[in-house]
């Protein structure tokens, strides 16, 4: 385990190489067998309609907009059924922070997508429960344990962009705070749930706000054990209001050098994610060498990054071919990284 110091020090050096063999090194403990891993699943994003204003966003819709759309159940049910028919194993359903959508609509959906199918229902970043919570005007650990109770069967790690408020006040003012986010992992790890979690780094934060957001993600995971992954990404400026003022997004060295720093300071969560969605198909390969063990989603469909002007695209061979030719088998796995079922 290395100290903060020694993490901003690895972060700053100039030896690419020596990073990511020091990446690789912690993901060849953790994963000796070579395998890197890929799902087949689909994100829904039930509603467009937001209160919260991001800066980095450009995916939302403000109340009244013509372009926004709460989708009805028989759409999200009718693009689960494709899932299921492309050999999909889960759905990640998220959505705007809608004012009016009470936890009964939440309930009322998983259990119509319980009832009909058979599929993993990993949704509600921490804004979208917090405020179902709020709008419900219920206690938190209710509110997660309903949603469980309805089929929520795992929580992704969204929102959590920067996990240090002075930087989310600058980009996310209105939406959840730090603790928030610590609350929504912690009560859904104490109620037996696991979730992810997620960095979204390149919006003008320094080094030490990202060590901030590292430190509390691995005491999480020292006390609760809950985390199944970590997937860091990085802001795509294009449409967002918050691009006006940061004019470059990260380059694929500091992708690969976060990835590694990621793998390396948090080697007390199982998974890292290289992500292909943000930096392309050629940088998530190179990501398999900087302590990346699985390349995400084939990701049927995908509408918040793309709103923000990326369009890349995968198909489940071309990850399988990226993945074997970096040197690894490749798998398919469930949400919770399992691939011992699968093929
Ligand atoms: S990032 Fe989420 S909470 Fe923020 S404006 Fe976009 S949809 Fe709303």
């Amino acid at each position: 385990m290395i100290t903060r110091k020694q993490a901003i020090e690895l972060f700053e050096s100039p030896d690419l190489a020596g990073i990511g063999m020091e990446a690789d090194a912690v993901r060849r403990r953790l994963h000796p067998e070579g395998v890197v891993s890929y799902i087949i699943d689909r994100n829904v994003n039930y509603t467009n309609f937001c209160t919260e204003y991001c800066s980095f966003c450009a995916f939302y819709r403000p109340m009244g907009h013509k372009e926004g759309y709460i989708l009805p159940f028989e759409t999200i049910y009718d693009k689960i059924q494709e899932t299921v028919d492309l050999g999909g194993t889960g759905i990640l359903m998220q959505g705007g922070l809608h004012p009016d959508l009470k936890i009964e609509w939440y309930e009322d959906l998983l259990q119509g997508i319980k009832k009909r199918f058979d599929i993993w229902c990993h949704c509600f970043s921490a804004p979208e429960i917090v405020n179902i919570a709020e709008v419900s005007r219920l206690p938190l650990r209710e509110t997660i344990a309903r949603l469980r109770d309805a089929g929520l069967d795992s929580i992704p790690g969204g929102g959590a962009e920067i996990l240090d408020d002075s930087v989310r006040h600058r980009i996310s003012r209105l939406k959840c705070t730090v603790q928030d986010w610590i609350d929504v992992h912690r009560t859904a790890h104490s109620l037996g749930m696991r979730t992810t979690a997620t960095m979204m780094f390149g919006t003008g934060e320094t080094i030490e706000h990202r060590m901030n957001h590292f430190e509390i993600v691995r005491q999480i995971q020292e006390d609760t054990g809950g985390f199944t992954a970590f997937i860091p990404w990085f802001f795509q400026r294009e449409y967002t209001s918050l691009g006006r003022f940061v004019k470059e997004e990260a380059t694929a060295v500091e992708y690969l050098k976060m990835l590694a720093l990621s793998r390396v300071y948090l080697d007390n969560i199982l998974n890292v994610q290289a992500s292909w969605v943000t930096p392309g198909l050629k940088v998530c390969q190179l990501g398999l060498r900087f302590g990346g063990n699985d390349v995400g989603s084939i990701m049927i469909e995908e509408n918040v990054v793309s709103a923000a002007g990326t369009h890349h695209k995968a198909t489940e061979e071309q990850l399988r071919r990226l993945i074997r030719d970096a040197g690894f088998v490749p798998k398919q796995r469930d949400t919770l990284y399992r691939t011992y079922f699968l093929n």
